[in-house]
């Protein structure tokens, strides 16, 4: 069964400060499960988690994990200057962009993060750019179909992400000739995955490859990066990724490839998003219509511009109606939000208990690419965020939009002056 983070008494009082809807983040939760990750691969000397901005951009909560030792990976000019305000730099950044605009690498070497380029083409663009720097990174994508234990699991073959093999290695020899001294090896193959043996079976490839790269290029390789795909357990009946059997394992294939190759000294970092932030966010939004035609309906009052996973990809988003935790499902509702699409449903045919006017529904597991993914279709203004902090108070880490805020961008004339203040 799952529950969430927050009681009814709780969110009734939030709420007379906040008013629904609003996403909720658990800072105990956060750092209870950074540190878990820290200790699996504790063995690693170099360990480091950069968290993936984009599924959590906001810096009120990068500082919290900056706390329990993690960088961050960024991907855009913006997510560069929040890493820069709360004081990431050197080695603490990691840039993981593709089809990178023309500065951005600039501001990445400024802020001395690890460039972790696309493609081999993009290291004459950063060299006229900004010069390469001392340690760089290749992505990796072996191309195929990527198949684990249980299966095939996606199909890099077909992904733009990342190097062919060859070209890691005629990369490593260019990069070299201009100068650089370290390097890194990332890859990126699944998303969203809840198999244990995805970074065990992802470390094997790249160590291998690492390995094969020493010796063929003679380069000096100081980090490989796992980056991010480990999932989350979104459905009641599955179950969190133990995290310390993953970097066990990880080390296994650690002590059996790298190790005897003289490369025991390789640092594992990884770039989670959804792992780190995901369980411990969730979107508390309010009852306020039910409508009884082909099939039940409770309106709420968020829609898919505060959480559009549902919509975007009909991702199950467990929900709980707070007060009723326990009680019997004997209704069968559509929960459906107020855009003009008919896709904002945030659960279809979903067994609850019986809702009624003003009952607070909390949606589980939005604390990663839920808030971040959010749009303004409609005209419809995006939520406030809030951290529930160790002490059980509350803290607003972002406010709710407001009109001013959707209409910003109308600030050169006029037409819209008396909405802008
Ligand atoms: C999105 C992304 C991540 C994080 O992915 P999760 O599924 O949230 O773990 C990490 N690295 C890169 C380069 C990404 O694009």
């Amino acid at each position: 069964m799952k529950l969430p983070f927050v009681t009814k008494e709780q969110v009734e009082e939030i709420a007379k400060t906040y008013p629904t809807p609003f996403y909720l983040y658990d800072e105990k939760a956060i750092r209870e499960n950074a540190r878990e990750l820290y200790e699996a691969f504790s063995w690693n000397k170099g360990f480091k988690e950069f968290f993936a901005v984009k599924a959590t951009p906001n810096p009120y909560l990068i500082q919290i994990l900056k706390e329990e030792g993690c960088g961050v990976d960024c991907s855009s000019y913006t997510e560069l200057l929040m890493a820069e305000a709360v004081g990431l730099g050197a080695g603490e950044i990691m840039f993981s962009s593709n089809e990178t605009p023309a500065g951005e690498f600039t501001k990445a070497k400024e802020l001395g993060a690890y460039i972790n380029l696309d493609d081999i083409t993009h290291i004459p663009f950063l060299q006229n750019e900004c010069g390469v720097p001392e340690t760089v990174c290749m992505r990796f994508n072996p191309g195929g179909i990527y198949e684990l234990e249980n299966g095939i699991m996606d199909n890099p073959g077909a992904a733009k992400y990342g190097c062919t093999p060859e070209q890691m290695f005629e990369a490593y020899r260019q990069l070299m000739a201009l100068g650089v001294k370290h390097f890194g090896i990332h890859s990126f193959l699944v998303s969203n995955t809840t198999a244990e043996d995805y970074y065990p079976t992802l470390a094997r490839t790249l160590f291998t490859l690492a390995v094969e790269l020493k010796e063929r290029t003679g380069a000096h390789i100081s980090f490989i990066n796992l980056s991010g795909g480990i999932g989350i357990p979104y459905r009641p009946e599955q179950e969190k990724v133990d995290i310390k059997k993953v970097g066990a394992a990880v080390r296994k294939v650690y002590e059996e490839v790298l190790v005897p190759a003289g490369m025991g000294d390789v640092s594992l970092f990884t770039e989670l998003g959804r792992f780190m932030m995901g369980p411990y966010g969730a979107l508390v939004t309010k009852a306020i219509h039910e409508k009884h035609i082909y099939k039940e309906y409770i309106g709420v009052d968020a829609c898919a511009v505060n959480l559009m996973r549902p919509a975007m990809y009909g991702a199950y988003h467990h929900i709980t109606v707070l007060g009723k935790e326990y009680a019997e499902k004997d209704h069968v509702y559509d929960v459906v939000g107020s855009l003009c699409e008919n896709n904002d449903k945030f659960a279809i045919d979903r067994e609850l208990p019986r809702i009624d006017m003003g009952d607070y529904l909390v949606i589980h597991d939005a604390g990663a690419h839920g808030f971040a993914m959010g749009y303004n279709y409609n005209g419809k203004l995006k939520s406030a965020e809030l951290l529930l902090k160790e002490d059980g108070s509350v803290q607003m880490i972002r406010r709710a939009e407001k009109p001013k805020d959707y209409f910003a961008t109308f600030d050169f004339g006029d037409l819209m002056k008396k909405y802008l203040s």
